[in-house]
């Protein structure tokens, strides 16, 4: 399939691929959207199989960050950049200096955080020859790690969730399965377990299992059992897909609340829950905590002002959830449509031009 049968029909604005030789650079850089302002997404670093793999990546997740911005009400497009290679092997200062450069060359319409494979003090680095970045480190006037404050605001989700269903925000004695303890699982098990949850995790990797059981004291159920546990609330905080032809039959909970990406394998996965009587908080909106975070940079990071807009998502979810009810749709179709209609809604505004008459004898 050629670049332009990819990117056509989706209304994708530029591609842009980087290449430098001496350092190994492979970079392909996607704008979905500036309707709404520059687009703003991470950068991931994956050892992709080829470079198609890589194309049909960033142009997903490029999309998907022009939801999540406009869902979110940012002033903010959509964009993605995928670096192809093994993060362990290939890259140096020399790589990630080079992607800046590349960055820079597109004038603010990018602008790039850290994702996977990519990490704060690769953001320092690239920071070195462009400013359009985000996530940088406390010591170069950056918001730190976002994935914390991603996990204060699933937290704020779930809580809408509960009064949702449940006629109370109230966490305590709620029950938990939390599937993926990295670094915003961790945090929101802290969270919960702070608020009074009771919490259990299953996780692939022994050491973040270890970790959370011993600095929360929760429980752990094997990988394959946790989203099929009795329990108000299933938090899939690990990769996407996880809700799927599979597993959608097997929950029993009553809420579907977390912070992975790309959750419904496909759009009517939204359909089947809502079918089963099981509440889900779209992923795009629940998880924007750490894209609020970082958005604040562009303002001079002020934390506090960034934290009171992460806990806006509860409200949102609360809108979305009436759109939901209101519509008779599934609550996935509802966020979709709401970040639609506030794309189109703002970006007719900004059709309205400026002029600068007088000055050159127009
Ligand atoms: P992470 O890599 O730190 O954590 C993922 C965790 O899931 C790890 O502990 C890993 O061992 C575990 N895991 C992997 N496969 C698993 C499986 N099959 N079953 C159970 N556990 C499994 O990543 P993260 O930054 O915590 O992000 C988690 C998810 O949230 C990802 O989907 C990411 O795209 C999304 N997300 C993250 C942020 C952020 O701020 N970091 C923001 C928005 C969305």
């Amino acid at each position: 399939m050629s670049v332009f049968e990819h990117i056509n029909g989706d209304g994708y604005e530029q591609v842009v691929f980087c290449s430098d030789d001496q350092s190994g650079l492979r970079a392909i850089i996607a704008i979905h959207s500036t309707a709404l302002g520059p687009a703003l997404g991470g950068t991931r670093f994956y050892d992709y199989r080829n470079e198609e793999e890589a194309l049909v990546d960033v142009l997903r997740l490029a999309r998907g960050m022009t939801y999540k911005a406009a869902a979110a009400g940012l002033d903010l497009g959509g964009g993605k950049a995928v670096i192809i290679g093994d993060p362990t092997r290939i890259k140096t200062e020399e790589l990630l200096r080079a992607y800046g450069r590349f960055i820079e060359t597109l004038g603010g319409r990018y602008i790039t955080a850290e994702d996977v494979g990519t990490a704060l003090e690769d953001m320092d680095t690239v920071r070195r020859e462009t400013r359009w970045v985000c996530g940088c480190s406390h010591t170069y006037g950056g918001s730190g790690d976002p994935s914390p404050v991603t996990g204060y605001g699933v937290l704020q989700g779930i809580k809408a969730c509960c009064l949702e269903v449940f006629g109370s925000a109230d966490l305590r004695d709620r029950t938990v399965a939390l599937q993926g303890v990295g670094k915003v699982g961790f945090a929101l098990c802290g969270y919960l377990v702070e608020a009074g949850a009771k919490v259990t995790i299953g996780d692939v990797s022994v050491d973040n299992l270890a970790r959370a059981v011993s600095t929360h004291g929760v429980e752990t159920v094997p990988l394959e059992d946790v989203h099929k546990l009795e329990v108000d609330i299933f938090a899939p905080c690990a990769l996407g897909g996880g809700i799927n032809d599979d597993t959608v039959g097997e929950f029993q909970c009553k809420i579907v609340a977390g912070c992975a990406n790309n959750q419904l394998a496909r759009p009517e996965h939204g359909d089947k829950l809502r079918g089963l009587g099981i509440l889900y908080a779209p992923d795009f909106v629940i998880n924007a905590g750490g894209l609020m975070n970082v958005e604040d940079e562009l303002r001079g990071y002020d934390r506090e002002r960034a934290m009171a807009r992460v806990e806006g998502i509860y409200k949102q979810l609360q809108h979305i959830f009436a759109l939901s009810r209101e519509r008779g749709i599934s609550t996935s179709l509802a966020a979709e449509e709401y970040a639609q209609d506030r794309i189109r809604k703002i970006s007719r505004i900004r059709l309205v031009q400026t002029t600068e008459y007088g000055t050159n004898g127009i």
